[in-house]
């Protein structure tokens, strides 16, 4: 039993035909028509190899390969089509193939399995049209209610209902996703960095996602004359802003193996050569898998700035923007993923998400894993994202033999 590369080649080719920005990259917004299209070719091979397609709160969508038992709780495994604006072939996509052939593969092999096996193509992942990411996800595991949804809106103005009926997607199967219905979650994807590919690895196995905190740090001082203020009088809220991202680099740097920290967005008021800003605004955004070192970090950082500022005179405001908790995956999971990982002759690379992905919040409900294929210079989320065909398919023959044993 073997997977059919070509059949990926081609899954890969016609999903990306549906692109809104044809040469500058991959542009596959939520609902709009170029999803819709890309999500009906999967949802056709889905339905040619005899799955049962349900549309599901959220709209996400599931293509239900039935199992001898069919009360049995299901083994899942997919990902996203939708995209960032500009985007990659292969984010969200090879997740989605990887899993139809998978299925595919199964079907015409005549392997019997007795748990129900799910190819499943989550919503709205990347918020890039109603700017809240894994919002399908979130609806489909009851995290977010369907009275919560109806207020979340596009740039335009057209609410996520409204887009999904537009869509042509109405609810056939209204069940909130309960830990009884899922045996397993598996999410093939690609790396969107190059720890693997700077280790020579091809293939790595996800331990934890990372959690996330983001906060928004507004410094205020005085604007004022650079010629005619001596440096004693000064109220320079950008000399403190550079002291606090010198001593984030340091906090994240000294905290844990993966915590990572980012001082992303700064603006400056009124940002004129000649004048000592009286206004500096700052974005820190800080992730690690360990809980602990995640909220230690925050702290020592919120610590600084409190320390900082004060030492300067200057105001301060701290916002939080948003919140995200590390997810540990299933050790259960990730052994069996090494074993057939190994079975295929290649050693995975034991690694951290950094990114966000649907798997964090099914794993809230079952056993979760997911396998990262190799990204090439670490490019993700812009028209140079590249995987190698023949990593994807390595990492589809693991999926399915790992998909096969959970499955009985
Ligand atoms: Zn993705």
């Amino acid at each position: 039993m073997t997977i059919n590369i070509e059949r990926i080649r081609r899954d890969i080719e016609k999903i990306n035909a549906f692109n809104a920005t044809p040469g500058k990259g991959v542009t596959r917004l939520t609902f709009t028509a170029e999803y819709q299209g890309a999500l009906n070719y999967v949802i056709d091979q889905c339905n040619h190899f005899g799955a049962t397609v349900s549309i599901c709160p959220g709209g996400n969508v599931r293509g239900r390969f039935s199992g001898s038992d069919e009360n049995a709780p299901a083994v899942m495994m997919g990902s996203h089509l939708d995209s960032v604006v500009n985007g990659g072939q292969f984010d969200g996509v090879v997740g989605v193939v990887t899993a139809l052939e998978a299925a595919r593969t199964m079907v015409e092999n005549g392997i019997a399995h007795r748990l129900p096996v799910d190819v499943v193509i989550f919503a709205e992942e990347e918020g890039s049209r109603f700017s809240r990411g894994l919002l399908g996800s979130s609806v489909w595991t009851g995290r977010l209610g369907i009275d919560q949804l109806s207020s979340i809106v596009d740039g335009n103005g057209v609410s996520y209902l409204a887009a999904m009926a537009q869509a042509g997607l109405s609810v056939t199967e209204d069940h909130t996703l309960k830990p009884p219905d899922l045996a397993a979650m598996l999410e093939v994807h690609i790396e969107q960095g190059a720890v693997l590919e700077k280790r020579g690895h091809r293939i790595g196995l996800v331990e934890a996602i990372a959690g996330i905190q983001q906060l928004n740090i507004t410094i205020k001082g005085t604007a004022d004359h650079a010629g005619t203020t001596p440096m004693e009088d000064r109220l320079d809220p950008l000399q403190a802003a550079a002291r606090i991202i010198i001593a984030i680099d340091e906090i994240a740097r000294n905290t844990g193996p993966h915590t990572v920290a980012t001082v992303g967005r700064i603006t400056c008021e009124p940002a004129q050569v000649n004048v000592i800003p009286g206004r500096v605004r700052f974005s820190v955004d800080v992730r690690d898998s360990d809980k602990k070192l995640l909220g230690s970090a925050v702290a020592e950082i919120q610590r600084t700035v409190q320390t900082i500022c004060h030492e300067r005179k200057l105001g301060v405001e701290l916002v939080r923007l948003s919140e995200a908790e590390p997810v540990v995956l299933s050790d259960g999971i990730l052994n069996l993923l090494e074993k057939k990982s190994r079975e295929n002759d290649i050693t995975p690379f034991r690694m951290i998400s950094g990114a966000g992905h649907d798997t964090a919040l099914i794993a809230e409900l079952t056993k979760a894993g997911m396998i990262f294929v190799a990204s090439r210079d670490g490019l993700s989320h812009c028209p140079q994202e590249f995987s190698r065909l023949e990593d994807i398919a390595l990492g589809c023959e693991i999926l399915l033999a790992t998909v096969v044993e959970l499955a009985n």
